[in-house]
């Protein structure tokens, strides 16, 4: 139905267009839509010449299937004002993820929209589109920054927050197991004391880096505050939970720290209630964790339901 769009010459594939802009017509008899100018922006995106351009169907994105889609759409919009006198087309527009040969992603966002007024049966339109990538990856990078723990890499105590919300009403609403693991460095203090902040830093990250290496797909960990981390390990249960947290803890204790040495950690395990609140959850998630330290530190506690374990 309509014409097969051509593109001519190569490809471009350097530097970042501005403001690609086509100028467009549509007849009102005829299904096509043709090119009857382009800029310099729009050449360097597409490739070729403004010579080649002239007369050919237009490219909005790079599938071609989806130009197809995107020329219907349009017809559809301006079927209903051919005959109408001062006809008001209001646009259309979209975002598109385009990949170039070098593999990177280009997220380009388009608008179609009309020119002008109608001379006989023709609709002049205007195609722009703009390279908007640096803005998404900013914008990429500025909610990475919001959700994460600069020290570590983990998910800061904001987003835990956020996840812990979203995690809880999945939790309810589909009574599908939740469990929650609460855990703090052993006598982290004497750590600082002894080698000074720097190497307690450095201790903090590679503490985070063996719990990001024993997590599962699906698990959340984050920092929670200084040396405390919380893990939100969803379609898990207690038992599992409390294997999961006495594997991380060997794991702890069996690794050398950069000159502190060795370094154990202490774990509160709890399964979430049906229907119980986080706050209830977090209190007794903490509880647990009281006991394991009180109990003698490196060790695994889910309370009063589970005996604490201890392994060599
Ligand atoms: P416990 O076994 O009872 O948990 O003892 P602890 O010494 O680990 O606990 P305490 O709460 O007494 O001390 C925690 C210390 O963690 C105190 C604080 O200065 C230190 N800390 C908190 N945040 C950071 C940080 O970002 N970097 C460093 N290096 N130290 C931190
Ligand atoms: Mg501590
Ligand atoms: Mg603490």
């Amino acid at each position: 139905m309509y014409q097969h769009y051509s593109r001519p010459g190569p490809e471009a594939d350097s530097g970042l267009p501005g403001h690609a802009v086509a100028i467009l017509r549509v007849q009102g008899n005829s299904p096509g839509i043709y090119i009857v100018d382009v800029n310099t922006d729009y050449q360097r995106l597409w490739g070729g010449s403004r010579e080649d351009w002239l007369g050919a169907a237009p490219v909005v994105v790079q599938k071609e299937a989806i130009n197809q889609q995107i020329f219907a759409q349009l017809h559809d919009a301006l079927n209903p004002l051919m005959n109408v006198e001062g006809y008001f087309f209001e646009g259309i527009g979209g975002l598109e993820v385009n990949r170039r040969h070098d593999g990177t992603r280009r997220h380009i966002e388009w608008r179609i929209t009309a020119m002008g007024v109608r001379h006989n049966d023709d609709i002049t339109l205007v195609l722009t589109q703009r390279d908007i990538t640096k803005q998404i990856e900013k914008e990429a990078q500025l909610e990475r920054l919001a959700t994460t723990d600069m020290l570590t890499g983990l998910v800061n105590r904001s987003q835990f927050d956020a996840v812990l919300k979203s995690e809880f009403s999945r939790h309810h609403r589909h009574a599908r197991p939740l469990s929650l693991i609460m855990l703090d460095i052993d006598h982290f203090k004497a750590i600082n004391d002894a080698h000074g902040h720097d190497v307690g830093d450095q201790v903090l990250v590679e503490f985070a880096n063996l719990l990001k290496s024993n997590l599962r797909k699906a698990d959340c960990c984050a920092r929670w505050g200084g040396e405390e981390f919380m893990l939100l390990a969803p379609e898990t249960e207690l038992e599992q939970a409390v294997q999961l947290a006495d594997k991380i803890r060997v794991a702890i204790k069996n690794n050398f720290f950069p000159t502190q040495g060795s370094v154990t950690a202490s774990f509160g395990v709890v399964e979430v209630h049906p229907n119980e609140p986080i706050k209830s959850v977090m209190k007794r998630a903490d509880d647990a964790l009281y006991l394991a330290k009180d109990k003698g530190r490196d060790q695994v506690s889910s309370g009063d339901l589970f005996s604490s374990a201890k392994q060599a």
